[in-house]
């Protein structure tokens, strides 16, 4: 008897410890989310932690592709699953009687109980089923759906257990709540019109990049680009077709930056691209790579009639250890566009002392 009572408490005790290490680890998952406001770093986290915890080669995750969608679609980073184009054009509505199930029961489900409770048959239900799924989580915030998660079967092929159904639950609130904050984040940092991150995103995050340069001794370049004789274009074809434009220069930014570039509206029609790592010839090239894919670019005119062209004036500079704030190496990028400008526009141009 006393042997009995004696076991018991140590499967107790076993029992306590696991939910302890099951807490401690969705702390960790809480703070790694948490502590990331960047749109793309958090999706592939949250993609990481469910391929790593639930032992599937499959995750994704549907995302709504602007503040106001009225639905979901899948997001640019799925991991595992064959993905056709039929299955990233699929638009999840936010009213259909799936994602509405899901604002009653915010809860995982697998799609083997979406069969038993005779929603097997739904159009969006047999999308998933063709995807390869076999379990959906939803993500909320604020009482309402934000997201959807979408796992694979189990490398084991077993079924998913009502403790996993619990964590992924758990683990969709937290992720909810993180995705919310990186789109805010997101709205407050990147400007509307050109999607290019703003002013002060870009002072911070050079800021923070020519420290790395100095603790790491790494290379930067920092990249300004002008549009050429914009005065006129705007006098000549109106604001309109000159907003069209920069939205054009901007893509050519944001197509051309690497992974880790980030290009920026420095204000007005000037750009600019902090590149961590780079060289000044690495700076150059790019500066060149945009300036002509701006140059070669035909846009289309709004008010009608031919198409629009523009040319860019590129300044390049890089880190210098001697560099105390942002203030010098933005003033050299800024004097190497001068020169850019005087010597006859369309050209980039790295920065000389003399
Ligand atoms: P330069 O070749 O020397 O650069 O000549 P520029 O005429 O382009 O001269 P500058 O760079 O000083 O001109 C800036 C112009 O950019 C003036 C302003 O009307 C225009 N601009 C700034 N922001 C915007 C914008 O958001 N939309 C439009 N359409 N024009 C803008
Ligand atoms: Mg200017
Ligand atoms: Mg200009």
């Amino acid at each position: 008897m006393k042997k009995e009572t004696q076991l018991e408490g140590l499967d107790q005790l076993e029992h306590y410890e696991k939910k302890i290490y099951e807490q401690k680890q969705l702390l960790e998952i809480s703070k790694a989310l948490n502590s990331n406001l960047e749109y793309n770093i958090l999706i592939d986290a949250i993609l990481n932690i469910c391929l790593a915890q639930l032992q599937t080669l499959n995750a994704a995750i549907f995302l709504p592709p602007e503040v106001e969608s009225d639905h979901l679609v899948l997001d640019i980073s799925p991991k595992g699953f064959d993905i056709t184009d039929k299955v990233k054009e699929k638009q999840l509505k936010f009213d259909s009687p799936l994602l509405n199930s899901f604002l009653e029961k915010p809860k995982a489900i697998t799609i083997q109980q979406l069969n038993l409770i005779g929603m097997g048959d739904d159009d969006y239900v047999r999308y998933f089923k063709e995807l390869g799924a076999e379990i959906l989580i939803p993500l909320c915030a604020k009482n309402r759906v934000n997201g959807l998660l979408v796992l694979g079967e189990k490398m084991t092929m077993g079924e998913y257990i009502d403790s996993e159904k619990e964590f992924l639950t758990i683990l969709a609130s937290l992720a909810g709540v993180a995705v919310e904050n990186a789109r805010l984040y997101e709205l407050a940092t990147v400007d509307m019109m050109t999607q290019l991150k703003i002013h002060h995103y870009f002072q911070s995050k050079l800021r923070e990049e020519m420290d790395r340069c100095r603790k790491k001794g790494t290379k930067l370049a920092l990249l300004f680009t002008d549009v050429d004789k914009f005065k006129v274009f705007n006098d000549t074809h109106g604001h309109q077709a000159g907003d069209v434009v920069l939205i054009e220069v901007a893509k050519k930014l944001i197509n051309s930056a690497r992974k880790n570039d980030l290009a920026a509206r420095y204000g007005g029609e000037e750009f600019c691209v902090v590149m961590p790592g780079a060289s000044l010839q690495e700076g150059y090239e790019m500066g060149e790579k945009i300036r002509i894919a701006v140059e070669s670019t035909l846009v289309q005119n709004p008010n009608g009639g031919d198409p629009l062209k523009v040319t860019i004036s590129v300044g390049v500079t890089e880190f210098l250890p001697n560099d105390k704030n942002n203030k010098e190496i933005i003033e050299r990028a800024d004097k190497a566009l001068y020169q850019a400008k005087h010597g006859g526009r369309n050209q980039t141009v790295c920065f000389k002392t003399t």
